[in-house]
């Protein structure tokens, strides 16, 4: 089983995602837990590129690398673990992709989806959990400097706020919406539940 974290920083994915590994691990359940970009030796590189030098880019040229660090992610670590029965967690996937370089004016999503599908070459997650939250108050749980991303500010932010929800149905046949001003705990409740629900399918069920 596949799960996607997403949604703006600050929004609680890093947090989530800790407690739901937790929990995964106390009931028994093998995972492994990844962030895109990243989690290959190829993948951070590129992450170092995009999110964190001064380099001129294009955004056409920084989409294609998001692309590439994800096929990387894709081939090295998530469809070896699938196949092996672990359940993956990842910290983002191609819906942010398609968002952040679609809002504000930049390249049509439906181009980015189509980009998308030769990166992930047929690795969908089962579900993608997004984190929704006002942008402000996202800025202001983060307490450290900008990067490249949030350097465009509060504006910008808003604009992929409402790109995740709009663009989310498409990021696979489930997808959970949670409201990330509530607590830690109620959200890590109901983020539980949910992944619980499809990590046990009932006899009703066929197994994912
Ligand atoms: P992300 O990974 O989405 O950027 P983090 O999990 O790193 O978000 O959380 C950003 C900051 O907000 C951290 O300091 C974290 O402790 C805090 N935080 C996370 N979830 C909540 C919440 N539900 N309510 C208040 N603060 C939170
Ligand atoms: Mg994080």
């Amino acid at each position: 089983m596949f799960i996607a974290f997403d949604g703006i920083d600050g929004a609680g994915k890093s947090t989530q995602i800790t407690r739901l590994v937790e929990a995964l691990q106390a009931a028994g359940r093998d995972v492994v837990s990844v962030r895109d970009p990243g989690s290959t030796a190829a993948g951070e590189a590129i992450r170092a590129l995009v999110l964190d030098s001064d380099l001129e880019m294009h955004r056409r040229c920084e989409a294609l690398l998001y692309m590439a660090a994800r096929s990387q992610l894709v081939e090295e670590r998530i469809r070896p673990a699938l196949a092996a029965g672990q359940i993956v967690v990842s910290d983002r996937y191609l819906l942010a992709n398609v968002v952040y370089q679609s809002a504000g004016g930049g390249e049509a999503a439906e181009l980015l989806w189509q980009l998308g599908e030769v990166a992930i070459s047929g690795v969908r997650p089962d579900l993608t959990v997004l984190l929704d939250l006002p942008a402000d108050v996202a800025l202001s749980r983060l307490d450290r400097p900008a990067d490249r991303m949030e350097a465009r500010g509060v504006e910008y932010l808003t604009a992929v706020r409402e790109g995740f929800r709009k663009q989310l149905p498409r990021a696979s046949q489930r997808t959970l919406i949670v409201d990330a001003a509530q607590s830690i705990e109620a959200m890590a409740e109901a983020i539980r539940t949910a992944v619980f629900a499809l990590a046990e399918p009932t006899t009703d069920q066929p197994p994912q």
